[in-house]
């Protein structure tokens, strides 16, 4: 399989997924900042039917009615969001992938959530709500 790939902390939970990310954004929303406890999160979509769970099943967490946040039950990363909203695709945390580095986000969204004592200096769209 050519593709992407990531894990946790510890290792235990591991995922692939092939071809491109369907979007790609930081978040500034309180829910991801509480779930990853940092003050922003960068994040992309993946349809599922080109993505996999390689190592040890995540737990699941449900915030809210139709939403699953999905973590290491050992270590305790933060490794996905599915909703039943988006239907058909996950959310992945672009610092758990193998090679961060490779990518890149698109905009900043929910940026009327954003903490004042944090930013960003790019050109990227900033929308207030979902982008
Ligand atoms: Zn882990
Ligand atoms: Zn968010």
């Amino acid at each position: 399989m050519t593709g992407k790939s990531g894990r946790c902390l510890c290792g235990d939970v591991t995922y692939e997924f092939t071809g491109a990310e369907t979007w790609s954004t930081y978040c500034h929303c309180e829910s991801c900042r509480r779930n990853t406890s940092s003050p922003v999160t960068a994040f992309f979509g993946v349809p599922l039917a080109a993505f996999r769970f390689t190592g040890k099943a995540p737990a699941v967490y449900r915030s809210s009615p139709g939403v699953r946040r999905l973590f290491c039950a050992r270590c305790g990363t933060p490794m996905a969001f599915e909703a039943d909203r988006y239907a058909g695709e996950i959310h992945l945390y672009a610092a758990s992938l193998d090679h961060p580095e490779a990518y890149r986000p698109q905009s900043h969204v929910h940026t009327a959530e954003r903490l004042p004592w944090f930013d960003v200096k790019d050109e990227l769209p900033r929308f207030p709500r979902s982008g």
